[in-house]
């Protein structure tokens, strides 16, 4: 009894034991048989894509190239942006058709070309005399070019070109009135074109020969104080002499 169902029990046991190894060996060679298939689809398909990749080289490149452009192509373009930025004079803008006839009504002895000529002449100037690097003696508009050209290159600044010089915008209030032109110009730094643009802020302020001067009414004696007012605003008599007043370059930038 007792021999009979450990017998029993090694039996079931060997009968499960060799089932179970059927089963794997079978899913075994299912699996080999299944990898070999895919394996030789796969490896067909590859065949067939380098085949076409062989055959088409050019067309592929060309393809790869036009979604993954080269960090060459991407380079030229950059070299070729800049050569465009280096030859373009960099832009001005201009309120002179606008701000023209106040102007003259303020200012009828005042020549606009004049002074843009002048300007021309004194940023070449600037420019070429690398800020004014062996000048001692230096009048204020040139100090003022002097620490802006300080203030913007450490190098020199050869073969310059001013391409244009314009009357920017003329602000008036009751205190102050300013003129600002702007300039555009050119030059050689290190061998490589540059362009650039600077601001000239012109204010209308006492001669500075007169700063010290005081100034009164010739009929009622009040100060006068207004800009170039050729009337006292006090008892309204009309002054013929009074605080000459200058355009004075206070600040370019
Ligand atoms: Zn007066």
């Amino acid at each position: 009894m007792q021999i009979n169902k450990i017998y029993l029990i090694i039996l079931s046991f060997y009968i499960f034991k060799q089932s179970a190894a059927t089963f794997l060996s079978r899913i075994n060679i299912y699996a080999l048989s299944l990898g070999r298939t895919v394996g030789i689809i796969l490896l067909s398909i590859l065949i067939v894509i380098l085949g076409y990749l062989a055959l088409n080289l050019g067309r592929v490149i060309r393809a790869f190239r036009s979604v993954f452009p080269s960090l060459k192509d991407f380079k030229k373009e950059i070299e070729q942006g800049e050569e465009i930025a280096q030859n373009t004079p960099k832009s001005l803008s201009s309120l002179e058709s606008v701000v023209t006839d106040q102007l003259a009504q303020d200012f009828p002895e005042l020549h606009l070309d004049e002074r843009k000529n002048h300007l021309r002449d004194l940023l070449l100037e600037t420019l070429k005399s690398n800020g004014y690097a062996n000048i001692d003696e230096l009048n204020d508009e040139q100090k003022l070019m002097r620490s802006w050209w300080r203030s913007k290159y450490k190098v020199d600044t050869e073969a310059p070109i001013v391409h244009a010089v314009v009357l920017h915008n003329y602000l008036r209030d009751k205190a102050r009135r300013t003129l600002i032109f702007q300039a555009s110009f050119q030059f050689l730094r290190e061998g490589t074109k540059t362009q650039d643009r600077i601001s000239f802020y012109y204010l209308y302020l006492l001669d500075p020969a007169e700063r010290n001067t005081s100034w009164n009414c010739q009929q009622c004696g009040a100060p006068i104080t207004s800009l170039g007012e050729k009337v006292c605003t006090y008892c309204g008599a009309a002054q013929t002499a009074g605080p000459e007043m200058i355009w004075t370059l206070a600040e370019v930038k």
